[in-house]
């Protein structure tokens, strides 16, 4: 028997890319966090494979083409790669709410399906993300879940406290979730008291003005 090891599962929306009202249809619509390209980048120095697992029920809603959503992921991988990060593939829920699937997030089909065709060790593993949804699906799993604040993760906070209390990381941006597993990997630990705590500052002290 050999070790599997544990791989890395970005959401896209709200993390790689800002969350768009009308949904990104199209790869003029879709704009890069601020120094996600460069976290990817920083990822792929830990040597574990990186996969995009993302919801777009706007396929079945009949927003976009299955085509078009392909484009816009091989530009993106390609974006992605010119800066030396690699991410190994991009799952995809097509499926709205009503169809209950077992890939749509909170469900956690998209990983478990990453980790039998990868050989992965999903308790080994690092989902990030903005939105509750993404932390239940790792938490589903034995994975660790890390919300950021970007995107929609403000908002999420108080889900994510209010469903799992200390049993979550949160971390500011990709950038920050990437030095968090890091330090993991390291054997440091991740989901401190301190880190929720500051994080809880920031989501109840954003620079925006939101209401909670
Ligand atoms: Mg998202
Ligand atoms: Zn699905």
């Amino acid at each position: 028997m050999f070790d599997r090891v544990g791989a890395i599962f970005l959401d896209r929306d709200g993390v790689i890319n800002q969350n768009r009202v009308d949904h990104v249809k199209n790869w003029d619509e879709f704009e890069f966090v601020p120094g996600a390209l460069e976290s990817i980048r920083g990822l792929t120095e830990t040597g574990l494979p990186i996969f995009v697992v993302t919801n777009q029920a706007i396929v079945n809603r009949g927003h976009i083409t299955v085509e078009a959503l392909d484009d816009i992921h091989d530009r993106m991988l390609r974006e992605i790669r010119r800066v030396g990060g690699e991410v190994t593939k991009v799952f995809y829920c097509p499926h709205d709410n009503h169809e209950h699937c077992a890939c749509r997030k909170p469900e956690p089909g998209m990983l478990l399906q990453a980790a039998s065709e990868f050989e992965i060790d999903l308790t080994k593993s690092y989902v990030v993300g903005d939105a509750w949804t993404d932390v239940a699906a790792a938490q589903a799993v034995g994975a660790q879940g890390i919300l950021v604040m970007t995107g929609r993760g403000r908002w999420n906070f108080v889900s994510c406290w209010n469903r799992f209390g200390l049993d979550f990381s949160a971390a500011c941006d990709l950038e920050d979730a990437v030095m968090m597993i890091k330090e993991s990997l390291r054997g440091n630990l991740m989901a401190s008291t301190a880190r929720l705590r500051s994080a809880f500052h920031m989501a109840l002290h954003p620079e925006t003005s939101l209401v909670l």
